[in-house]
């Protein structure tokens, strides 16, 4: 296969993959007087995850919670970015196997993060709606808008109430805010734009396999979630696991079953995956294990960063660090010193996570925050986090438009975007 064109100079070449918060971090970070930079990414644009559920909620554009990679680099020197999935990792002869070309490094930093865990399942795979990119969040905007426009003209009780029936597979963070998003929805929207449905028509189902939602949380964060989403009209299933789908049903492994057309998958993830990485290299998870530099296990000049990574050095987190927004930045960050470190001979810094807490919104007014000295319920948790994701999403006119779609949302009770661009619903 031919090589991706990046001119050679006398600097070290690092090659990122992945844009994402690690990848991102490092990129920013890095001087360029002192490396070559390429990053490679399957996507043009960085996405910030923690609001995909506003998108596929109809609450935001895709837009503004993405941003392109070129933009962000403009004025970065000796910067290349270049679009394409990375396939093989080739790392005895120090090159990257691409879908456009192979490129040689002197270092790379694999930063893709994780992937959808189906956990094996191909009907479900096949069926469910997962969330892990805004194409993802935006087809399950279409599927939802399309379900409830295919209900109102259902003239059979069952399929109707199974276009109307949505269940959730998950109950972390993620699936507590797709839950309490939709059933605002359910609330607010519906009866102004679907008048001809009854109001209580959409029912949502949140089933979660252990004992308690956001179970990385406190007791007081789970319980506070559970009191909210069940005031809101949610059905909660705990210690429930979905099994499989079948003839439009969603079957549970107590043996019951949910007659239901959309099925959001949020329950797990799992490491991006390359060929040719030996299997002593990875984890659980399919993470890929390092050292407390971040470096590949028996690989110096190979790091790993963020999601991917799984790395026991800390005490505080034998089973790797939790994988979340933080841990992605904070390593990415440490990296760019650390390499400028290496460059200089200097002897590298481990890393030790700083954590500053955790978040979770359920819907207007309502959120939970387990700080590092404060626990926070209601109206206090939910500014609290709309400051924190406001402060963190890329772009000034990105975080401008995010604020004045919430004050407009909280002011009209109405979200601003329920179009359906593309027909590309799943399930039944
Ligand atoms: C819906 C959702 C909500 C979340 N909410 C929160 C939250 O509120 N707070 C929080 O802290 N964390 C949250 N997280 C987790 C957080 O998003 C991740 O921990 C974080 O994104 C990890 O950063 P990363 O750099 O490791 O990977 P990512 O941010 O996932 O970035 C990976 C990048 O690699 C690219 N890529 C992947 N494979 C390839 C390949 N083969 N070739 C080229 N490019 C590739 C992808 O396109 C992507 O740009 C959420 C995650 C999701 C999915």
């Amino acid at each position: 296969m031919m090589n991706i064109q990046i001119p050679v100079t006398k600097k070290k070449r690092i090659v990122i993959i992945g844009g994402g918060f690690g990848g991102l971090a490092l990129a920013d970070k890095i001087r360029s007087e002192e490396f070559q930079v390429v990053l490679i990414d399957k996507h043009n644009y960085h996405q910030f995850q923690p609001l995909l559920y506003q998108v596929a909620s109809a609450g935001l554009e895709p837009s503004s919670i993405s941003f392109p990679f070129r933009k962000n680099f403009r004025k970065k020197k000796d910067f290349y970015f270049r679009l394409a999935e990375v396939k093989d990792l080739l790392i005895e002869e120090h090159v990257v196997v691409t879908s456009i070309g192979n490129l040689s490094y002197d270092y790379l930093v694999v930063a893709a993060g994780t992937t959808t865990n189906f956990f094996g399942n191909e009907t479900i795979r096949k069926v469910a709606l997962p969330m892990k990119s805004v194409e993802e969040a935006l087809t399950l905007r279409n599927t939802l808008l399309l379900r409830l426009e295919r209900a109102l003209d259902c003239s059979n009780p069952d399929t109707k109430q199974s276009l109307l029936n949505v269940v959730i597979v998950g109950g972390g963070a993620t699936g507590v805010e797709i839950a309490g998003a939709i059933s605002e929805m359910k609330k607010y929207i519906i009866p102004k734009d679907y008048p001809d449905l009854k109001k209580d028509a959409l029912t949502i189902y949140l089933v979660e396999g252990s004992t308690k939602l956001l179970a990385s949380m406190s007791e007081e964060a789970s319980g506070n979630a559970l009191r909210y989403l069940t005031d809101m009209g949610v059905i909660i299933y705990l210690q429930k696991r979905v099994v499989n789908y079948e003839a439009g049903r969603v079957l549970l492994n107590d043996g019951q079953s949910l007659p239901a057309s959309t099925l959001i998958w949020v329950s797990g993830v799992v490491a991006e995956h390359f060929n040719n990485i030996s299997p002593e290299l990875i984890g659980h998870g399919g993470r890929l294990l390092v050292n407390e530099f971040n470096q590949l296990k028996d690989h110096q000049d190979v790091f790993v960063i963020g999601d991917i990574c799984l790395q026991k050095n800390e005490a505080s987190y034998p089973n790797g660090h939790p994988q979340v927004a933080p841990v992605a930045i904070q390593q990415g960050e440490l990296l760019a010193d650390n390499l400028e470190r290496m460059l200089k001979g200097s002897s590298l810094v481990p890393f030790a996570y700083k954590d500053r807490g955790a978040l979770a919104t359920v819907g207007r007014n309502k959120a939970v925050a387990d700080l590092k000295k404060l626990r926070l319920h209601g109206f206090m948790a939910w500014v609290v986090w709309m400051l924190v994701h406001l402060r963190s999403i890329l772009g000034v006119k990105n975080k401008l438009i995010v604020l004045i779609n919430w004050i407009w949302n909280y002011i009209t009770y109405d979200k601003s975007v329920r179009f359906i661009f593309k027909s590309s619903p799943k399930g039944y």
